[in-house]
């Protein structure tokens, strides 16, 4: 049996497998998703536009089954998966209803006389590679934009969310498109860079590790084609001043367990001004302390198991390596005793530029609050990070807070509330977070081919 395989963190036992691709798979794949362009670039924009509609209402038809298949396969709960396959299904509809609007020829009034144009065509087939933290979300963000640009895809998900990936490929075939406009292919690592390389792929959308994006760009880098990367992330959460602090901890809370700590954007270093420090420690570690984790199907866990144990492993070392250097770990840092990969939420102080958990992304439950004695020092510290996904900022002062976003070396900022998503809202980081944007108009511009079109 080949690597993809279902292992359910909330027990540590492997609930599935599934046999790797072939070569022989990975060539009529690529067979498939090449001749595919050719017919799906000709469907008119009302046709294509209308079967995404109908990937949206499967996978609303299907929630209860596709929940529960992401619950079992990376641990996030019940109620977590069912809200990201309605964002996964606002996304769908987004462009189902907008992608006439976004890809309309923009008119140019050009110094050249006559008429001018800029026409956005679909460029070819496309390679996704995608994570396991959200195997519906991220997937759609990549999707949706590029079925209705006239694009096809190549997938190939991460290998611990098979069923997830069968699912998705099963929705899109139900939903009546050509064959192979949608393949997914279990590809390993090598057939990655074999299947970047054919020429009938023209592009590749990578939403994972720098480890992976530095990797799979390289190839796409000697082979001349287009890259979107969305990496990882260590988002600021600064507080400077708040008129009432409880609405501020219950977001930072939120902001570092949502999706049991594993978001790319979730909150993961509280910068807080000298003056709150004491009161937000004191307030946040308690919140933290009080979190239920447990079986994820249960409605009264707040966070579920981590997606696998070596997660759990590497998290102790980033914790351990902090507190050997003379952190102070205010609550958790262990794991939990009971089967599966649990972690207990944990929150570090006097975290020091020479520590791990200073500079690295920590990809769970695990928090870093930073005393700073004002806004700049608060700058400093968010941007002292290879990292440069989103931020938040909180201050009673509005101006100070427009202030310090606009000094952020980040793809988005939020003001005075925590980070938050939508299919109109566009997505993606500066530095080593990524290259590129999804979601929103941005989102569908990735991967099309603006032609300039001019008649005299
Ligand atoms: P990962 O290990 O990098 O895996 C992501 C995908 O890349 C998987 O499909 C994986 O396949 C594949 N992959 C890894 N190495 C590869 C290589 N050398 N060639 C081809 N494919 C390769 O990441 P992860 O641990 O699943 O996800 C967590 C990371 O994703 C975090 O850093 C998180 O911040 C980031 N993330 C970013 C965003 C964003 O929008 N910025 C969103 C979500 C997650 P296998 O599973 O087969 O190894």
């Amino acid at each position: 049996m080949g690597k993809y395989q279902v292992l359910n963190p909330a027990t540590g036992k492997v609930e599935n497998e599934f046999p790797s691709a072939t070569d022989t798979d990975v060539v009529d794949a690529l067979a498939a998703v090449g001749s595919a362009f050719e017919v799906w670039r000709t469907v008119p924009l009302a046709e294509r536009t209308a079967f995404v509609r109908t990937i949206a209402d499967i996978h609303e038809q299907r929630i209860d089954d596709l929940a529960s298949i992401m619950t079992r396969e990376m641990g996030k709960t019940t109620a977590e998966a069912r809200g990201e396959l309605q964002t996964v299904i606002s996304i769908y509809r987004y462009y189902a209803d907008k992608g006439p609007e976004l890809l309309a020829d923009t008119p140019l009034d050009a110094s050249i006389g006559g008429t001018t144009w800029v026409r956005k065509a679909p460029v070819g087939a496309l390679l996704g590679v995608m994570p396991w933290n959200y195997p519906f979300y991220q997937v759609a963000r990549f999707v949706a934009p590029n079925l209705v640009a006239g694009n096809t895809i190549l997938l190939k998900h991460a290998s611990n969310c098979p069923e997830s990936a069968l699912a998705i490929a099963d929705i899109v075939r139900s939903a009546g498109l050509p064959d192979g406009a949608y393949v997914n292919v279990f590809a390993d690592n090598e057939q990655v860079a074999r299947i970047l390389a054919d020429p009938r792929i023209v592009g590749v959308s990578v939403t994972g590790s720098e480890r992976a994006g530095a990797a799979v760009a390289s190839v796409a880098g000697q082979n001349l084609k287009k890259v979107v990367l969305e990496l990882g992330g260590s988002d600021p959460f600064i507080v400077l001043s708040a008129k009432d602090l409880t609405p501020v901890v219950a977001d930072a809370v939120t902001g570092r367990l949502s999706n049991g700590g594993q978001s790319c954007n979730g909150a993961k270093r509280f910068i807080v001004a000298e003056g709150l420090y004491d009161d937000f420690v004191e307030q946040f570690t308690a919140s933290m302390a009080a979190a239920v984790t447990g079986d994820p199907t249960d409605a009264a866990t707040t966070y579920g198991p981590l997606v696998n144990q070596a997660a759990v492993d590497e998290l102790i070392k980033q914790i351990e390596d902090a507190v050997s250097k003379g952190a102070t770990l205010r609550t958790g840092g262990r794991q939990v005793d009971r089967e599966g990969s649990f972690l207990e939420p944990t929150v570090l102080t006097d975290v020091t530029p020479d520590m791990r958990a200073y500079h690295e992304e920590l990809f769970g439950p695990v928090a870093v609050v930073h005393r700073v004695k004002d806004a700049a020092e608060a700058v400093t510290v968010a941007n002292d990070s290879p990292f440069g996904l989103g931020a938040a900022v909180f201050s009673a002062d509005e101006q100070e807070a427009q202030r310090v976003a606009d000094q952020l070396d980040v793809g988005m900022v939020f003001i005075n509330r925590r980070e938050k998503g939508g299919a109109d809202v566009p997505f993606g980081g500066t530095k080593r977070s990524g290259i590129g944007r999804e979601l929103g108009a941005v989102g569908i511009d990735e991967f099309v081919n603006r032609k300039l079109m001019h008649k005299l």
